[in-house]
Order: structure tokens, then sequence, then C-alpha cells
């Protein structure tokens, strides 16, 4: 039952995204794309592929913080993570010593107990703990408690974390990259490719509007964005996903009266 609802957080994370359709034959994709879009930091991106042959992308990031490096969100199940710590070896050859999952569903989370068995500290948000132990997640060991509120954050090595309030998730974290003026916003960002919000419902819409226009405000200055799933873009990811966010909203409500 737990391994269904997992599955079923997954589809619903990124139900709405352009899909890619492969051979109802294909096994699961475990290739990891490693990409350096700044000096000292990377994209990570894996794949899930559904049963239905839909195949589905997912990003996190990798952050050089002196001799160590820090990973923000799993790779998209526990083999593609073990796999994509393989690939950090190879590719890049520093040790990770922490990591940030944004929230818990299986795209960001699936790997916690990988790094965890390596000695890698896991940090999330409080919620995320409570909410992997509800969905039957891998269980990150620790928290930010200085995370409670909306619009709080940490400094998290040479990260600052962030939780803007409920959004794509009632737990969803960003992380801010200073140096580099990188915002990773995980899934309560929209790739330029996505039509509509996604899955809400484990979020709040009207929240995440707030979340979108507040953080649009806060940081004029990003020059990379980087969303959950989709291409890596500048700050015009913000604007599509507060008018894909309208969109639903107005929608909700016509359907509400009538
Ligand atoms: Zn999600």
């Amino acid at each position: 039952m737990k391994q269904f609802y997992n599955y079923l957080c997954c589809w619903l994370c990124v139900i709405s995204l352009n899909a890619m359709a492969v051979s109802d034959h294909a096994v699961q994709d475990l290739s990891i794309a490693i990409k350096q879009i700044a000096p000292g930091v990377w994209s990570h991106t894996s794949y899930y592929l559904y049963p239905n042959g839909v195949k589905f992308p997912s990003n996190g990031l990798i952050v050089r913080n002196g001799e160590t490096l820090t990973l923000v969100d799993t790779a998209w199940g526990e083999v593609k993570t073990q796999k994509l710590l393989n690939e950090i070896k190879k590719q890049i050859n520093l040790p990770v010593s922490h990591a940030v999952v944004t929230h818990a569903h299986s795209d960001r989370a699936a790997g916690v107990d990988i790094l965890e068995a390596q000695g890698i500290e896991v940090w999330a948000h409080p919620l995320t703990k409570k909410l992997t132990v509800e969905y039957g997640l891998p269980v990150p060991n620790h928290v930010f408690s200085e995370l409670e509120k909306n619009n709080s954050q940490v400094a998290f090595n040479n990260l600052q974390v962030l939780f803007p309030g409920p959004g794509h998730a009632m737990d969803n974290l960003m992380v801010w990259i200073a140096e580099q003026k990188i915002l990773f916003g995980g899934c309560a960002v929209r790739a330029t490719s996505a039509k509509s919000v996604g899955n809400v419902k484990h979020g709040d819409a009207h929240s995440w509007l707030a979340v979108t226009e507040n953080i649009i405000k806060q940081f004029p200055q990003a020059t990379l964005v980087v969303p959950g799933h989709g291409d890596v873009g500048g700050i015009e990811l913000l604007s599509h996903t507060q008018s894909l966010l309208h969109v639903h909203l107005n929608t909700h409500a016509l359907n509400k009266r009538q």
C-alpha cells in the first residue's frame, strides 16, 4: 500500500508536465545527467518511467563547499541515488557531506536512506520529516527548526535554505546560492514547458501564488532559476509559474460558481 502511495505521489507531482512517451516494454532509465551550470554548481537529473511508458525528468543540485559537496534533493529512486553518488565520484571526485531534501515526495526524498547509509547528513523542514513517516518514504535525519515559519531562512554551508510558505507542497523549501545568484525553486517553480501548475493536492495554490510573488520581489537578481522538473531558465520561470497559478485559481473559482 505504501509503495502504491509513493507511486501516486510521484505521479501527482508531475502529472501535467509535457511527457515523453517511450516504448511500453522499456525498463527504468537509470541514467543520471550531471551538468555544470556555474563554477562549483551542477544540476543533476534523473528520470522516472511510469508503467504507462511515460518518462519524466527530475532535477536537483550539487554545490561545492570548499573540498566537500552539498546535494540538493536525491535522485528519483534508491538505485538512481546510488548511481548519482557514483557519477559524482567519477565526474567531480569530491565527497558529499550534506544534503537538503526540499519536500516529502519521492522525486526529492526516495534516496535518503542511501545517503544516510554513507554517513551523509540529510536535512529537511520539520514537516518533511513528519510527512515522510506518514507517506512511508525514507526519513531525513536532521530538521531545520529555524524554518517552521513562512518566509524563514537559514544559512547551510554556503547556501541559504528558504521556507517561503506552502506552495506545491506544504513543506516546500527553496535554496539560494548568493555567490552564483542561483535559485533552486524545486517543484514550487514550473519549467517553461509546463502547461499547468501540476499537482497541488498536497499543497496550497493560494499560498503558492503569494509565495511566487514574494520570491519575484526577493530575488530580482537571480541569473539562473532551477525548477524541479524541466529545463533551467531565468527569472521568467517565476512569472510563468505566477501565470499558471492565476489560470488555475481562476478556473477553480469558475468551477465552484457553476
Ligand atoms: Zn512534489
